[in-house]
């Protein structure tokens, strides 16, 4: 068919069929148009089933296809597979029912490659008001879209590491988000943390940080693409955020070890290497959050949470929540407790460490719940002070342990005896007096009775706390320093604090074979000690070799399981 006239005809059909003259100058002005059209745009007309009639050489170029190829098949010889057949569909709507249609579309030429048009698809109707042939009218625009793919991949992904960036985290979980809300399905977001990243940026160099960060995005990057239905992104930093669709809370934390195993391999730089160790926090929708705020949020606090527990990984809802529940559990059944008699006070010996003689005890606070079991002080304690029950326990520790004291007493062995208090106590106004009273009633020897508080007390406390421990002090009572070497004492500080004894840190007790810095530095604080008039107490003592080591340098009281547990009373072993 010869294509000019096909042309014509389409155009000729909206014209007044009469008057001749004008019709050859309306011809002559089309084929000018036509013209126009051809030298700039690619134009291809087909009929009513989008069947190609005519296609100009434009059209031909930028398809790779030669006219005979194309005239006769549909545009489906140059689909690309790019746009979703809903997309033709609503193209087709369009035109078949009489209206242009606009739109861009990726097509595919001979050679394989792509390109992008922008079209516009007339339809030119017959006297019923069907289309008759379509007219589509197209301009190239790869070059604006491969630009727009560059100020896209600009604006979403990281220039570092080529990873996504933030900006795009948040596109892709919105819509995650939306549709997750429709199906119900899980879903989850994790923090990805580099411990000790800015060690390596200190030590090594910031272009050093940078080749880490590269080469650890890589493997992230890689592992996505075995991974279906991940998403990886920068979030800034250090930190990696993840996206996982569609798996349940096992299948993420079995995911997420697959990360942790990522880094078994070095990172190889520039002759370094590096092995980094990665904190994860994760958080579930619908689970802990369902909006992108809340499940970022609660994935970072989780992931802050894990390294400072130093655990690698760790789930928002349920260490968080399961805890805090916890918390509030034995919040509650402190009170109860304390009513119930639920309370006990244990107590382990103090021997001295020349001649093996028991000196005293130190009260050990015990609680056995009728339903949770035995609760560990280091776990009820700290829940104690916050809620300010320690105020009424540790009083009610002291005046009990003083009565078994007394029982000792009368029965013939002079123990002294060590309290641990709290500094919530020590803020207490009453403190002194209700002390002072204890000792009047139970008529006990003040210079027996020793207030133990730790090392950090000792040095944060405010004025009036050290102006309360000089007030304990002038009743008579001792004051020794607990878990010496956990803190950040100056020895300074301890000079000015004028305690009675100094207990050095179970923790320095244990490592002090194995740990050659430890093993130097127990008795150089045994020397200071003694240096400012005080007992030192090693306390954690469990082997032989501990005590040959500890007497050897002159340490003045063992404490441990060595010589026994905190025990009740009655199984005190008193000889
Ligand atoms: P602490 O004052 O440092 O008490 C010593 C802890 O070390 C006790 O733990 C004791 O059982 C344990 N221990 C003793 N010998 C050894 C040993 O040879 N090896 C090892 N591994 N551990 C040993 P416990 O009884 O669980 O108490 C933990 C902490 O709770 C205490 O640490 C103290 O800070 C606090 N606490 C206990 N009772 C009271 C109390 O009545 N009032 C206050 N305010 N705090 C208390
Ligand atoms: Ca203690
Ligand atoms: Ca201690």
């Amino acid at each position: 068919m010869d294509h000019e006239h096909s042309m014509n005809k389409v155009l000729i059909n909206h014209l007044p069929q009469d008057q001749s003259e004008q019709l050859r100058r309306t011809l002559k002005t089309l084929e000018d148009i036509q013209y126009a059209l051809d030298q700039s745009s690619i134009v291809a007309i087909t009929n009513p089933q989008g069947i190609i009639q005519y296609v100009n050489d434009k059209f031909c170029e930028i398809s790779k296809y030669d006219r005979h190829e194309l005239i006769g098949q549909t545009h489906y010889i140059i689909n690309s597979g790019y746009h979703t057949k809903a997309f033709f569909k609503n193209m087709w709507r369009t035109i078949g029912t009489g209206h242009v249609w606009h739109g861009e579309i990726c097509n595919q030429a001979k050679d394989g490659s792509l390109y992008w048009v922008k079209t516009t698809i007339v339809p030119f109707l017959d006297d019923r008001g069907k289309p008759e042939q379509y007219v589509a009218i197209r301009t190239d625009i790869s070059d604006q879209k491969r630009n727009e793919e560059k100020i896209f991949h600009m604006a979403h992904y990281d220039e570092l590491t080529g990873v996504a960036n933030r900006r795009l985290f948040y596109q892709t979980l919105e819509l995650a988000l939306e549709q997750h809300k429709r199906t119900g399905d899980p879903l989850s977001v994790s923090f990805i943390d580099m411990d000790r990243f800015s060690i390596v940026n200190d030590t090594m160099g910031h272009a050093f940080g940078d080749q880490v960060l590269k080469a650890f995005a890589a493997r992230l990057k890689e592992w996505t693409y075995y991974h279906e239905g991940t998403f990886i992104s920068r979030y800034g930093g250090d930190e990696f955020i993840l996206l996982t669709q569609n798996r349940s809370e096992e299948e993420v934390h079995e995911l997420l070890q697959s990360i942790h195993e990522l880094t078994k391999e070095p990172l190889k730089i520039e002759g370094e290497e590096w092995k980094p160790s990665l904190s994860i926090g994760v958080a579930m929708y619908p689970k802990d959050g369902d909006t992108i705020d809340g499940l970022i949020q609660y994935a970072d606090t989780a992931m802050y949470h894990a390294k400072n527990i130093g655990q690698n990984l760790m789930f928002h809802y349920q260490d968080f929540h399961e805890q805090l529940s916890r918390e509030m559990e034995i919040e509650r059944a402190i009170g109860d407790g304390i009513e119930n008699g639920e309370f006990m006070v244990y107590y382990q010996p103090k021997l001295d460490a020349y001649s093996n003689q028991i000196l005293g005890t130190e009260a050990l606070m015990r609680w056995e719940h009728p339903e949770l079991g035995f609760i560990s002080p280091g776990e009820f304690i700290p829940i104690a002070e916050h809620t300010k029950w320690i105020v009424q326990l540790g009083m009610w520790v002291i005046k009990q342990a003083i009565l078994q004291t007394k029982k000792w007493h009368t029965e013939g062995y002079e123990l002294s005896l060590s309290v641990n208090v709290s500094p919530v106590q020590l803020e207490q106004k009453l403190f002194i007096e209700k002390l002072r009273d204890i000792l009047t009633d139970t008529e006990f020897p003040p210079y027996l009775l020793e207030i133990e508080i730790t090392e950090n007390v000792a040095v944060s406390s405010s004025k009036e706390v050290l102006r309360r421990l000089e007030g304990i002090r002038s009743l008579g009572v001792k004051i020794a320093v607990d878990d010496f070497g956990t803190g950040y004492s100056s020895l300074n500080y301890l000079r000015e604090f004028k305690a009675d004894t100094l207990k050095i840190d179970k923790s320095f007790i244990r490592d002090v074979q194995t740990d050659h810095e430890k093993h130097c530095l127990v008795p150089t604080i045994i020397d200071i000690g003694h240096a400012l008039n005080m007992n030192v107490v090693a306390e954690g003592v469990e082997t032989k070799e501990q005590v040959e080591y500890l007497k050897f340098n002159d340490c003045d009281i063992l404490q441990g399981f060595y010589y026994g547990k905190p025990v009740p009373p009655e199984e005190l072993p008193l000889s």
